[in-house]
């Protein structure tokens, strides 16, 4: 891929959270949470990029270290070119419009005392020369786009739903003129009915301002729906990248494998083959050796506990990070026969 085309790249960037335990004296240090622990990935301009992974994986920290709101520990993070890690913090706030963050909780992201054109406008005032009136239209015109109406601008947080207060934190992050838009699970939050509306709105505005999306999720059951690439963390690393398609016809992770069978889908006559993972996700402060899905992989073997795998192109465009990348497997077919019978093309 041309490097031009790249929005974002990571380079072996890690953070690491430090573990105290609490003396009679002082605190003492007795290790750290590796949140992320060494991610390399290059992001293309314009795709959705669906990062997936069970809670405490490490999906949201590494969100936040891409649009650097937390340092990392190590590691570079370089965005449209420019290494953002080594930025000073007046250059990182001019560059910061370009990358915006939509938070999981509508209710607790928004400040409750400002009003909702207050707080639109915040990032309109820091990062442009606007009078008043203009900052005002501006806002009217984001409310527009986000499908609410004009007399919103003069209501409170407490007054909206949990689906329109989501579509004011993304007209808030969409006044800055952002190329790229990390959503934080931004539809978990919400009824069913709800997601669908904010997912279709979400679509729409990426097409309409070109931008590019990392939408963080805990499973795909939204994800595969509205990613063209599919990223798959576990314990701190990434396993898996591949484009929808080809992840879902040819998952090569065990973990995928997994993640695959647990879309909830209605029944249509298919066979389902649902893998169910044994024990909970192993603690990110002492992680397995070599492979760090080993203690839940059916497919484990000794080589597994002894090296680690590396992030590798298994096929044309089909990074894994696994010794033994499947080769065939149940929940493809089973998932291919789903959306046959449901005419989605894969
Ligand atoms: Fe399973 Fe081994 Fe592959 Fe890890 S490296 S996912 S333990 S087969």
């Amino acid at each position: 891929m041309e490097d031009d085309n790249i929005i974002l790249e990571t380079i072996d960037v890690a953070k690491w959270f430090p573990l105290f335990e609490r003396g009679v004296i002082r605190k003492k240090l007795v290790g750290y949470i590796k949140a992320v622990d060494g991610v390399s990935i290059k992001l293309p301009r314009g795709k959705t990029i669906g990062l997936v992974g069970e809670s405490g994986c490490g999906k949201t920290t590494l969100s936040r270290l891409i649009v650097r709101l937390i340092e990392p520990t190590r590691g570079k993070i370089i965005f449209d070119g420019i290494d953002i890690t080594s930025l000073s913090a007046s250059k990182m706030r001019r560059l910061r419009k370009r990358m915006q963050l939509v938070f999981q909780d509508p209710y607790g992201s928004l400040n409750p005392r400002w009003s909702v054109e207050e707080i639109i406008s915040e990032g309109l005032k820091v990062h442009f020369h606007m009078s008043p009136k203009e900052r005002h239209d501006r806002v009217i015109e984001l409310l527009k786009v986000v499908g609410l109406e004009p007399y919103h601008a003069l209501r409170y947080p407490h007054e909206f739903s949990g689906g329109q207060r989501q579509r004011i934190g993304i007209a808030r992050a969409l006044a800055v003129e952002p190329e790229l838009l990390v959503l934080d699970e931004p539809v978990s939050a919400l009824d069913v009915a709800v997601q669908a509306q904010i997912l279709n709105l979400l679509m729409d505005i990426k097409k309409q301002f070109k931008l590019t999306y990392i939408f963080v999720a805990h499973d795909l059951s939204v994800v595969y729906h509205i990613s063209d690439i599919v990223m798959v963390m576990y314990l701190g690393k990434i396993v898996e990248i591949a484009p929808v398609e080809e992840f879902l016809k040819h998952p090569l992770h065990p973990y995928s494998e997994a993640l695959i069978s647990a879309i909830p889908i209605p029944d249509y006559g298919v066979e389902k083959h649902r893998i169910i993972l044994p024990g909970d996700v192993p603690s990110p402060v002492n992680p397995p050796s070599g492979c760090r899905f080993r203690t839940r992989c059916p497919y484990a073997e000794e080589k597994c506990a002894k090296e680690e795998p590396q992030l590798i192109e298994e096929r044309k465009g089909h990074m894994v990070a696994c010794h033994f990348p499947l080769k065939e497997t149940k929940v493809a077919d089973w998932f291919k026969k789903y959306a046959e019978a449901k005419g989605i093309v894969i």
